[in-house]
């Protein structure tokens, strides 16, 4: 019988390949049937690259027949988000208005994907623009949580997370704007990180909130996603906010004891709202730090509650701005009908965007209008500022936060929210990208069937600490089966 390679963990299957007992090709041929057969239940993916990626991957058999070095990510398969360029593949936000464009150029870390010879082998479905906590704001269809189909994945990166978790490729790239990474890591039961902000060059991601966006990985276990991280992270010609700072081998701190660590427990984070049954969660998991030797500290993050007003003021804002450029003439959609150039930007818009970024889009506007800028942007810049205080005051006396990624598990595709109600999900992540640090997610449970994920937020670039208590922890849980398909 065919060894079964979906459940190999990315670090494994990459070894397997470097050392010839399995081809990249075959791997990838193996993968597009996966996808083919599992992909119609979970609608993970909204493109696909099938040639260009078993090209790739041959390529990569290549260079090992010929002795030359494939790269630390040889031959595994890789879903990226919607809003990721890749020189020739459609990229289209899930929007409408970017019905069938096609990347012109390699985005940063997609190019250092390739060069480390990744493959890539397609788009993953998300809110559109990132606007969003389901994935159901796309233009094209809604993701399935793979643990339960009747719910949501999370989202807005929900389609590289699903597709991770139903084990159809190995690795994902989203992007974490206010948890679009973390929070479709714990509903779907898979590790995800968002780096601190200039970690990943941003270049080549379509642009939501460019003063909170990163790019990170996905994955299913903390080495695989410290892989991914090594790989995409660094300094860029072409960002001038991707910081130059030495990326340290994250996978080299994997396995190290977390003995001494100093872990603060915010109190702000356990708070009503949280569901009970994840905060029970969360608390198992504070026991397994403490048993691991770290010490547990009770902290407080009193700007906290001020969070969601504030994102949500300044992530329009910048939203706003940055999709102002999507006008019918020089990308995608364009009105059929418009008598002249205004009517042309106005139909274009009005009929590519859909109902989330409009409202955004607005309310961007609005906040950013003479008259209400000092009460609502500026003001919300300033709040921004007293919440990186908090952390940096809390920094002072520990080494990582612990917090709930969500206060519930993943909700059904059913459950009517309003946008106010939506936006109250984002609690417990949108602070971390309003300050800039690190953070990741960890599975570390399971309710009624369900998974929880711990979030740890580490110092502004130590991102290895992170992966350091992350393994650490990954360890102690034990053996995480995901669903199988
Ligand atoms: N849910 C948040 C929002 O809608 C975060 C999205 C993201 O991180 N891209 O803005």
């Amino acid at each position: 019988m065919m060894e079964n390679i979906f459940n190999l963990t990315a670090v494994d299957l990459i070894g397997k390949i470097k050392r010839k007992e399995l081809k990249a090709l075959n791997v990838a041929q193996q993968t597009f049937a996966r996808i083919e057969a599992v992909d119609p239940k979970i609608d993970a993916f909204v493109s696909l690259r099938k040639e260009k990626a078993l090209a790739d991957a041959a390529a990569v058999d290549e260079k090992i027949e010929k002795g030359v070095d494939p790269g630390p990510l040889a031959g595994v398969p890789v879903i990226i988000k919607d809003l990721l360029l890749s020189k020739g593949d459609l990229t289209t936000a899930c929007s409408k208005i970017l019905e069938g464009y096609r990347a012109i150029y390699d985005g940063t870390a997609v190019k250092k994907l390739k060069d480390a010879g990744a493959v890539i082998v397609g788009n993953g479905n998300n809110d559109e623009f990132a606007m969003g906590s389901t994935t159901m704001t796309s233009c094209y269809k809604m993701t399935k949580n793979p643990w339960d189909l009747q719910r949501v994945p999370g989202g807005s990166s929900g389609g590289p997370a699903a597709a991770v978790a139903a084990q159809e490729v190995w690795l994902g790239l989203g992007t974490d704007t206010g948890g679009s990474i973390r929070q479709p890591a714990s509903f779907c039961g898979i590790v995800g990180i968002k780096p601190t902000y200039g970690r990943v060059s941003r270049y080549g991601l379509m642009a939501y909130g460019s003063s909170l966006d990163q790019i990170g990985p996905f994955a299913k276990t903390v080495a695989d996603a410290a892989l991914l991280l090594k790989v995409i992270a660094g300094a860029d010609d072409y960002d001038a906010t991707a910081v130059n700072i030495p990326v340290p081998d994250y996978t080299a701190v994997l396995g190290q004891s977390i003995k001494g660590m100093k872990i603060g427990v915010p109190r702000e984070y356990f708070i009503e709202g949280i569901k009970e049954n994840v905060e029970r969660v969360i608390r198992e998991a504070i026991e397994r730090f403490r048993a691991l030797g770290a010490e547990i500290v009770d902290i407080s993050l009193p700007h906290t509650k001020y969070a969601i007003p504030a994102y949500y003021v300044i992530a329009p804002a910048e939203a706003s701005a940055n999709l102002a450029r999507y006008d019918g003439i020089r990308y995608g959609h364009k009105s059929a009908d418009a008598e002249n150039i205004l009517d042309l930007y106005i139909n274009s818009r009005s009929e590519g965007f859909g109902d989330e970024v409009k409202r955004r889009i607005m309310i961007g506007t609005y906040v950013l209008s003479a008259g209400f800028y000092d009460a609502y942007f500026k003001k919300a810049q300033k709040v921004r500022r007293l919440i990186k205080n908090d952390y940096d005051k809390a920094f002072e006396s520990v080494d990582i936060i612990l917090t709930p990624t969500a206060p519930s598990v993943a909700f059904k595709l059913t459950d009517e929210k309003t946008p106010i109600e939506m936006y109250l999900e984002d609690i417990f992540t949108i602070s971390c990208n309003l300050a800039g640090i690190p953070g990741l997610v960890v599975p570390a449970g399971l309710t009624d069937g369900l998974p929880v994920g711990v979030q740890l937020f580490g110092k502004p670039f130590a991102e290895e600490t992170l992966f350091r208590a992350g393994s650490a922890f990954e360890s102690a849980r034990g053996p995480w089966n995901l669903p199988a398909y």
